[in-house]
């Protein structure tokens, strides 16, 4: 006799676990499956972002950063540290803690919302049916009104630069030397390339990235992402733009190292690195996940196929996060994974796909919501723009963290804010104030005439607003006007 369930999730990284707990809370007899195994071998939930992504990033992040500080910048502050060091070890090992903390802490809420984590393999056998295979190989098939896929997605891989997880390493690799490379190659400048290098490059190692695009973050407002390219330039990411990877070569001998290859603009290039990470993107994971004879439809480029509301062309069965279209992003994968649990409880829940949040986690950080201006004016939209820098922010200068704008922009018949594009200190957290305010559908004028705490970083997003209709305080007013 199978198991009976309401609901099967299958994954359990931040879109399935999600999805699962919100079943749970909702009354659905609910099961998540998930496959993941950590360094020691047990079960782990939370999939690629707490195991191996955005949780493990940050850590190492903050750790580098504190590093800088310490280095760069107490002085400035008057603080006088004798030596500074860095334990690459023990940074590796506080960042595992804080995994098996909140991998530990999914397990204890899937415990808490009635949910049964099952260890296995899960496999759609039918559009009610879930084949689990465990570790051991033994079998199990699983009963489901509902199924709800949420794989995920695992590292692109380049012919150019096979992964050794030694030498050449994918982001996983990444996160686990052991020691900092003298020289460090990365190949891609998206996200993770920016993160992955920064970490390394503020811990010491010469850090070049390559990249085969000749603009530097084309999905960031142009602005930002020219300001974020001088300033992680001059923080010591030798970036190179319209270099594309075509070959490696392995050294021979015990401490390897890689030669790349690449064309640029000049013609065929050469470097050698002690460790290359490759970081050119991720694709979705359906390897073994679907029986063909069920007829779920991935799209050209190996997505599972579905509508806004995360449903495939199969009945009941839905799928969401990274194995979909959209941006492969943790909170993405989140609101789509309660969406469908709330839909499976005849709730009319959405996700507004026009609000997504993006976020680079270098310093200063890069964060980005709605429109950009280049996107505005091929829709020929005329808008306001209000930009107020760090370096105008009492706050920031307090801080000694004055780098960056925030630049807000607006329609000009209506005032409606239709973007925002933050390159400075907590521009991830600045950023949310304007989601939410977009979310509400606000103008500039009336974050304008909300009272901002003074003094905060935030006072930078008031006066951006204000700057959008020419009323800053802080600042000469250019109203820019665009169509
Ligand atoms: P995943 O997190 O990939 O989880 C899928 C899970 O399904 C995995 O645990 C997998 O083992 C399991 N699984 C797959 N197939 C099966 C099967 N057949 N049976 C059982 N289990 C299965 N995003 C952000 O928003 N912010 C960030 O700061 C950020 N930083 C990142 C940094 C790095 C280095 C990386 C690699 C990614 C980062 N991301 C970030 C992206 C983020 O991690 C993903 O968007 C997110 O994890 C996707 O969630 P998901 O639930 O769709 O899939
Ligand atoms: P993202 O998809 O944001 O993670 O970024 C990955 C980046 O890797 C993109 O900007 C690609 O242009 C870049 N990329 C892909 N293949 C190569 C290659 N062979 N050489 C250099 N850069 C590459």
């Amino acid at each position: 006799m199978s198991k009976q369930y309401d609901v099967v999730v299958i994954g359990s990284g931040p879109a399935g676990y999600h999805a699962a707990i919100r079943c749970g809370q909702l009354g659905f007899k609910t099961a998540c499956i998930e496959k993941w195994l950590n360094k020691e071998d047990k079960t782990v939930y939370g999939g690629t972002c707490l195991n191996v992504g955005c949780i493990p990033s940050k850590a190492l992040l903050d750790t580098s950063h504190k590093y800088v500080e310490a280095q760069h910048d107490f002085s400035v502050h008057g603080i006088k540290v004798s030596k500074v060091g860095i334990d690459v070890p023990a940074m590796i090992d506080r960042k595992d803690k804080v995994v098996k903390q909140l991998t530990g802490g999914v397990a204890g809420l899937f415990r808490a919302n009635k949910v049964d984590g099952i260890s296995g393999s899960g496999k759609v056998i039918a559009a009610d049916k879930v084949l689990v295979t465990a570790h051991d190989g033994s079998q199990e098939e699983l009963t489901a009104k509902h199924i709800i896929i949420a794989a995920g997605s695992v590292p692109i891989d380049i012919p150019p630069a096979p992964v050794d997880q030694e030498t050449i390493v994918d982001s996983t690799g990444a996160l686990e030397f052991q020691e900092v490379p003298k020289r460090l190659g990365v190949i891609g400048a998206g996200v993770i390339g920016l993160e992955l290098g920064s970490v390394w490059a503020r811990l010491g190692a010469e850090v070049v990235v390559l990249e085969a695009l000749d603009e530097f973050l084309p999905a960031v407002d142009k602005q930002i992402a020219k300001e974020a390219h001088k300033i992680l330039s001059k923080q010591g990411l030798d970036i190179k733009l319209g270099a594309r990877v075509t070959g490696s070569k392995l050294s021979k001998g015990a401490k390897k190292s890689v030669t790349v290859e690449y064309t640029d603009s000049e013609g065929e290039q050469k470097t050698t690195f002690d460790k290359l990470i490759v970081a050119v993107g991720r694709k979705p994971y359906t390897k073994d996940l679907l029986d063909p004879a069920v007829g779920v439809e991935l799209d050209e480029r190996g997505f599972i196929k579905v509508n806004d509301q995360c449903a495939t062309n199969v009945p009941n069965v839905y799928a969401c996060g990274d194995v979909v279209r959209g941006p492969m992003l943790a909170h993405k994968g989140m609101e789509e994974g309660i969406m469908v649990a709330e839909r499976l409880a005849d709730k009319k829940s959405q996700v507004n796909y026009d609000l997504v949040p993006s976020v680079i986690y270098t310093h200063p950080e890069i964060a980005w919501v709605g429109k950009n201006e280049e996107e505005l004016k091929a829709e020929g939209v005329d808008y306001n723009v209000g930009v107020f820098p760090f370096v105008a922010s009492g706050r920031a200068l307090a801080a000694n963290d004055s780098e960056g704008m925030v630049k807000l922009i607006a329609d000009a018949a209506t005032d409606r804010v239709l973007g925002c594009h933050i390159i400075g200190p907590s521009a991830a957290d600045l950023l949310q104030q304007v989601a939410i305010a977009m979310e509400f559908s606000a103008s500039a004028e009336d974050l304008g005439l909300t009272m901002f705490s003074h003094p905060t970083l935030s006072e930078a997003v008031h006066e951006a607003a204000l700057a959008a209709n020419g009323h800053a305080i802080h600042i000469g007013n250019r109203k820019r006007r665009a169509s």
